[in-house]
């Protein structure tokens, strides 16, 4: 569409009709109205402030769990990056982190630190997205060394959010979809710097081996079908494996267009190349229902979907 509101005057950048595909893992989807990468905090109230009412807000991290779809964003999209990935470690023994500071990099300065951030060394986000959907892999999860966070509401009010505000959960919580993560605090556990990072050439070496890792991916497709622990802790220690039903299903390898289950890892679905987003999109739906057809079981999406679909020409 073309943008007809007035435009927030700010310091960050704004580009309208800002295609998204190269701002995911999956490399698909079409534009967003408008795209926002604000200079530092204060840039995002004033965005938020000046963007007309009603227009929604949708932040992003670097898009490893998201399928933009193909007729793009109506709205604004957030997406921090110089100025929001800051590491430090505070005086009081906490680290502070951007929200723009990729996973991997923060695993890895904190190690450097002698600090147990290994789970994250593996998770392709940045720590907003973890954040946002309480990541965790291998038994560890965000939540367990989350202090509090930092964050810009849709109305430009900079707000601290703590534990109980957030309802962690299975990859959930229930913070609203507008509202933008700038910088969280974290308290992992002290550990010897080489024994992390042990642990964390383990875990890659051990992603490698399962998971097509060089493929165009969002991870893990659907959540493991028993979801939550009884106690409501958020828990990926399930019996049944999303990965098993859809095998079993003899859907490993399942292909639409240019996308494809893998073959490696079948709860993994990968763009071969050519995918569009609708490819993606309704090869998940496809074998959704022919699991449910199989075993009973409904899968329920990991992947976030975001965006319209693209209108059939008339
Ligand atoms: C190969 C591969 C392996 C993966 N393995 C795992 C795994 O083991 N465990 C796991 O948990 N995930 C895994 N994922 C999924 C993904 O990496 C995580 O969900 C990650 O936390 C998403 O972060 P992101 O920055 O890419 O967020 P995006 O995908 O861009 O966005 C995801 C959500 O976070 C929100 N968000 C992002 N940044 C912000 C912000 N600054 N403020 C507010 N909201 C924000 C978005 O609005 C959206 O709701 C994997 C993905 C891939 C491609």
């Amino acid at each position: 569409m073309s943008w007809t509101l007035p435009l927030p005057e700010v310091e960050g950048q704004i580009s309208l009709d800002r295609p998204l595909a190269d701002l995911t893992w999956l490399r698909v989807g079409g534009p967003a109205d408008l795209l926002f990468q604000p200079a530092h905090m204060a840039d995002i109230g004033v965005f938020m402030r000046a963007l007309p009412e009603g227009v929604p807000v949708f932040p992003i991290g670097v898009g490893s769990n998201l399928i933009v779809r193909d007729g793009g964003i109506r709205g604004a999209v957030v997406r921090l990056g110089r100025g929001f990935n800051g590491f430090e470690v505070m005086a009081n023994g906490n680290l502070r982190v951007g929200a723009a500071a990729l996973d991997a990099h923060v695993a890895r300065k904190a190690a450097a630190a002698g600090y147990d951030l290994a789970f994250l060394r593996t998770i392709p986000g940045a720590i907003g997205g973890a954040i946002r959907m309480n990541a965790g892999c291998y038994g560890h999860y965000l939540a367990d060394v989350f202090v509090s966070a930092t964050g810009v509401t849709r109305a430009g009010k900079v707000v601290t959010l703590r534990p109980h505000d957030m309802e962690f959960a299975y990859r959930h919580t229930a913070l609203p979809d507008d509202l933008v993560i700038t910088q969280a605090v974290l308290a992992p556990p002290r550990a010897d710097p080489q024994k992390i990072e042990d642990k964390m050439a383990e875990a890659l070496e051990k992603r490698a081996a399962t998971q097509p890792v060089r493929e165009r991916s969002a991870g893990s497709t659907f959540r493991n079908p028993a979801g939550f622990s009884s106690t409501g802790r958020a828990d990926d220690v399930h019996d049944l494996k999303a990965w098993k039903v859809i095998d079993d299903a003899g859907l490993r390898g399942a292909r639409l267009g240019g996308a494809q289950m893998s073959e490696k890892h079948p709860n993994f679905l990968i763009n071969t190349g050519s995918a569009t987003a609708a490819d993606l999109e309704d090869l998940g739906e496809m074998v959704r229902k022919k699991v449910f057809q199989a075993s009973g079981i409904s899968l329920e999406w990991e992947i976030m979907r975001i965006g319209e679909r693209l209108r059939e020409k008339e």
